[in-house]
């Protein structure tokens, strides 16, 4: 009787301290937007199919950020997909990454037009790895330049992409170009540059580590470490325990790099609750406040973000 009354108490803790959690705010660092043009339909890793359309994936995005409390999201897509997005967010929750499309024709002075037009939040995702580029490449320079003297976090692709990449519309990709520590001419060139590594560097986590201790401008979203394949999954655990081991923790924040599957969001926050090595405390710092430190949000901002 005794171990049934136990039983339940911890039921009961467990249920109230996800009941305590669920009504809190949360910031996803990596979504994407797609169009009619650019949006396609495919399984997941586990054969679980992405929505038929460009619309349907919108809805089903959106609606998980409303129930999951993401009250904050970055996307980067197409500029047309971004528009059409930021048109129809009604709850203001969605941030602009603003990225480079092989489609669009990038320069730099268009570029600081839009930063100065406001329409620029974050710098990325940069994919220069499909492009079997780095960030320290020098075409990236002009932007970067402009990052930094208009306060712009860089949000850079690290880590290798999905199975068959580089026969699969990405001719120059090359695993070895997803190592972070490639970046690192570009810290030292610009110091005040704000930086994260997206997907903590996947395989490459143990060189993100280290550049994290070496550089404490640097921040690391978890992307599809968090859901998408066993194999990044087993790095991204590996990254959160020593991340934590050595003291980093608090520049690690939640992202779920959704692509065209937007049930990603909820698995990802239900894999970030089920590490048991991480605190309460550690998992909001993920969730939310580890970004909003990162994206400079006032205590206004915090404290709206708090009452919704
Ligand atoms: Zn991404």
């Amino acid at each position: 009787m005794k171990s049934i009354s136990v039983l339940f108490a911890l039921l009961f803790l467990h249920l109230s301290v996800f009941a305590e959690t669920s009504n809190l705010p949360i910031i996803d660092m990596h979504l994407h937007s797609y169009s009619d043009q650019s949006y396609y339909v495919a399984p997941d890793e586990y054969g679980q199919m992405a929505p038929p359309t460009a619309e349907a994936h919108f809805e089903q995005t959106y609606e998980s950020m409303r129930h999951h409390k993401i009250v904050l999201g970055v996307i980067s897509g197409s500029s047309g997909s971004e528009e059409l997005w930021i048109s129809k967010d009604k709850d203001q929750r969605l941030l602009r990454g603003i990225g480079f499309s092989r489609s669009e024709d990038w320069r730099p002075q268009k570029f600081e037009q839009l930063v100065k037009d406001g329409k620029v939040d974050i710098f990325g995702e940069i994919g220069a790895f499909y492009a079997g580029k780095t960030l320290a490449d020098p075409m990236y320079d002009p932007y970067l330049k402009i990052c930094e003297e208009n306060g712009i976090p860089v949000a850079i692709h690290t880590g290798g992409g999905p199975p068959e990449t580089t026969y699969r519309g990405s001719p120059d990709a090359r695993l070895v170009l997803g190592n972070p520590l490639l970046i690192e001419d570009v810290l030292v060139k610009y110091p005040k540059l704000k930086v994260y590594l997206m997907h903590a560097s996947e395989m490459f986590h143990k060189e993100a580590l280290r550049l994290m201790v070496a550089y404490p401008q640097v921040y690391a979203d978890l992307g599809v470490v968090l859901w998408v394949h066993p194999m990044p999954m087993h790095y991204g655990e590996e990254f959160l325990k020593r991340a934590k081991e050595y003291g980093i923790l608090e520049r690690v924040m939640f992202g779920t790099d959704q692509m065209v599957w937007p049930h990603a969001i909820e698995k990802s926050i239900e894999r970030l609750e089920s590490f048991d090595f991480l605190t309460q405390v550690e998992r909001r710092g993920i969730l939310y406040h580890n970004a909003a430190r990162f994206l400079e949000l006032s205590q206004a901002e915090i404290d709206a973000h708090h009452v919704q």
